[in-house]
């Protein structure tokens, strides 16, 4: 496993619940927006964390934390991510993926293993746009295969769209809407100019909070629950 980092506690990635977060390394996205740049471009990667003291403080952490997060980079790219999981979950610890859901195949045999209690899945635009927005190779009939998938799994879920104002338009985001048709939540994430990928998009304005309002408002008619953020 190429562990690229630990949050030893966090309020804040795992819905109502006190999780730990690990980070591994790699992505096959180079979204321009990403706040992770260490974890996706190889020259920026700095030394993996070893597994086996990742699990020795995961156990020290047994009845104070709830869950692990799994996060990345992108990490169904990782060959061990399943018995990696086991052993998590071996630990009595609930855990939750987030995925950019470009490898159904593993999502599929998390799913079918009941290896997971909450999945994230981004969710980058609507599909005629994914490739310029994830700046990458990308399969759309794979993202919408990841979809399907989470939804008829019936476990909690959530799907995530950070929403840049130069790359995504209300009506983009209302289309990425009838991609996750039937899903329980969905999460409007505020681009915040901090750390990027590409250091171009450090110039660029967040989206004003009016606009995401109203779109929450129309999102809302057709998904229970919506979340800006
Ligand atoms: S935002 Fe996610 S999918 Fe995009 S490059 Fe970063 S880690 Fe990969």
């Amino acid at each position: 496993m190429k562990i690229g980092g630990l949050q030893k506690v966090s309020l804040i990635d795992y819905p109502e619940v006190i999780c730990g977060v690990i980070f591994l390394q790699g992505c096959n996205f180079k979204c321009s927006y990403c706040h992770n740049p260490e974890l996706v471009e190889p020259k920026l990667f700095g030394p993996c964390l070893e597994e086996k003291k990742v699990l020795k403080f995961l156990a020290s952490r047994v009845g104070k934390l709830d869950a692990v997060t799994i996060t990345g980079g992108e990490p169904t790219m990782q060959k061990d991510l399943i018995p990696f999981i086991k052993q998590i979950r071996k630990l009595s610890f609930a855990v939750k993926l987030d995925s950019n859901g470009s490898r159904p195949d593993v999502i599929k045999n998390l799913l079918d293993e009941k290896l997971l209690d909450f999945i994230a899945m981004d969710i980058k635009a609507p599909l005629e746009k994914y490739k310029s927005i994830v700046r990458a190779p990308v399969d759309t009939q794979s993202i919408k295969e990841s979809v399907k998938l989470i939804l008829k799994s019936k476990i909690p879920h959530e799907f995530r769209t950070t929403v840049v104002k130069s790359q995504l338009t209300a009506k983009d985001i209302l289309e990425i809407a009838k991609l996750i048709s039937g899903a329980k939540r969905y999460a409007l994430q505020k681009f915040v100019p901090t750390k990027t990928l590409d250091k171009k998009l450090l110039k660029e304005k967040t989206y004003p909070d009016d606009e995401l309002e109203k779109i929450k408002k129309r999102l809302e008619k057709e998904i229970p629950s919506v979340i800006v953020r």
